[in-house]
């Protein structure tokens, strides 16, 4: 039987017995279904900050976290359960999970223990969410996500593999129609332990669904759909009820949180409808996510903080031709994407977002001429009508800004899309005024 559909409940959706337990009707339908689950709120946070002591060879503060997780999550066990015997799996199974984190305080710890603890979270959220339906009587499998998630040499999601893995294990529970899976996690070229980075579980769950061809990916989360807004900034956001694959892969690439950046992608390959739903509001339709475009002057903002600008400046570029390819080359030899780029006739500036090798690619910038740095910049994207032939946005965006700095001004690339670099410390304001003037 085909899997019709991928449900993903986020770490809010998981965030306690009373949460999970409410996610019991909504995955109890006569479609066969995968249920990709994330680690309860605040467990990758705190798996992250023991890794982090351990790094530092801070054991003893690392156990005093490990056994702080061990009683939550005993709690957790206490109030899920109803009966005596689950109460007693549920403990034993925490405590395997939590008794594996520990061994990693007696050695010296690297990169992959690191990737192993994170991925912690994750097991068992799903193991405690599957032994809650075994305890319900409800029938469910558990497929290890270890199983038939894999990333190659690049990071990138191994499509082959991944399809043929996934649907092998499927063959194993051909009865079942919830099959619950670990988001997030996943075993990179060697076969160790990875992850697909922050937020990765709607990844998860768009490779999933891309793999398996189903007929829509549903992302359940905390908020009905995905706002015109960052309502963590921004007050009176509104829900946008249809959004195409471009421009909400231009919003979650440019720091919308409710979507992992690359998540849209594999769907989008796939034309796979994406559906974006509030668990705590299931009756509401969310946000539609298709390859058909219901274009509006502006439908939503969106900003990525984090972000370096980097400014090439050189008298050698004048009427030259060649000299963008040696900039380019000098950022693909670091393997640093480049987010935004703006050109005059004597000098480049470019944003990236990953400035592990920012001080390496000055240095060998600087061999093309003057180099000058900023950090803690922001990218605003505004998705909306950007076609060429339309007039009156760069004003209009303009004046809504007219007190802000705009360090530099992307307009032509997309025709959804525009973007400005501004200091992270206009971030909140430049939302807001945003918000005020265009979505009034
Ligand atoms: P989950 O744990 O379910 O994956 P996330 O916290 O990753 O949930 O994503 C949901 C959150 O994203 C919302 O609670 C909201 O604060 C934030 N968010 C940021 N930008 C937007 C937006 N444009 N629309 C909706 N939510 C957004
Ligand atoms: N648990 C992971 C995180 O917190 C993945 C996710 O929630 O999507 O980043
Ligand atoms: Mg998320």
């Amino acid at each position: 039987m085909e899997i019709e559909k991928i449900m993903k409940f986020g770490g809010t959706s998981v965030g306690n017995p009373d949460r999970m337990r409410a996610l019991i009707p909504l995955i109890t339908g006569n479609e066969r279904k995968v249920v990709v689950l994330s680690a309860m709120a605040g467990t990758t946070n705190n798996l992250v900050e023991i890794t982090d002591l351990l790094y530092d060879g801070n054991v003893n503060e690392a156990s005093v976290k490990i056994e702080a997780l061990r009683e939550k999550y005993h709690q957790v066990v206490q109030k899920l359960f109803s009966t005596a015997a689950f109460r007693k799996s549920g403990r034993e199974l925490i405590d395997s999970h939590l008794d594996y984190i520990n061994n990693f305080t007696l050695r010296v710890f690297t990169k992959q223990q690191e990737k192993a603890i994170i991925a912690q979270g994750e097991m068992m959220s799903t193991s405690l969410f599957h032994q809650l339906l075994q305890e319900k009587k409800i029938k469910s499998a558990l497929l290890p996500a270890l199983s038939f998630m894999r990333i190659d040499k690049d990071g990138e999601p191994d499509y082959f593999y991944i399809e043929e893995n996934i649907n092998r294990e499927l063959e194993k529970y051909d009865s079942e129609n919830i099959i619950i899976t670990q988001g997030f996690i996943c075993r990179n070229v060697y076969g160790e332990i990875d992850n697909l980075k922050r937020g990765g579980s709607d990844y998860s769950a768009s490779i999933i669904g891309a793999v398996l061809k189903v007929k829509e990916i549903q992302i359940w989360t905390d908020i009905s759909g995905f706002h015109n807004n960052d309502p963590r900034f921004v007050e009176n956001t509104r829900v946008i009820r249809d959004l195409s694959f471009d421009e909400a892969a231009e919003l979650a690439y440019f720091g919308a949180k409710i979507l992992h950046p690359a998540s849209v992608n594999p769907a989008r390959e796939k034309n796979i409808p994406v559906r974006l739903k509030n668990t705590m509001e299931p009756e509401d339709e969310g946000t539609l996510i298709t390859s058909s475009s219901v274009l509006l002057d502006y439908k939503a903002v969106a900003a990525k903080d984090g972000i370096s600008v980097l400014r090439i400046r050189s008298d050698r570029m004048l009427m030259a031709y060649g000299f963008l390819r040696k900039v380019f080359e000098i950022f693909e030899a670091y393997r640093t994407p480049i987010d935004m780029i703006t050109t005059s006739e004597v000098a480049v500036s470019l944003t990236i977002d990953n400035s592990q090798y920012l001080d390496q690619l000055a240095k060998d910038l600087k061999e093309l001429g003057t180099v000058e740095i900023e950090e803690n910049q922001t990218i605003i994207c505004i998705v909306g009508d950007f076609r060429t032939a339309r007039t009156g946005s760069a004003p209009e965006i303009f004046e809504a800004l007219n007190t802000i700095p705009l360090k530099m001004i992307s307009y032509g690339g997309s025709p959804h899309s525009m973007s400005l670099l501004i200091d992270t410390k206009n971030k909140t304001q430049a939302l807001r005024m945003l918000s005020k003037h265009l979505f009034a």
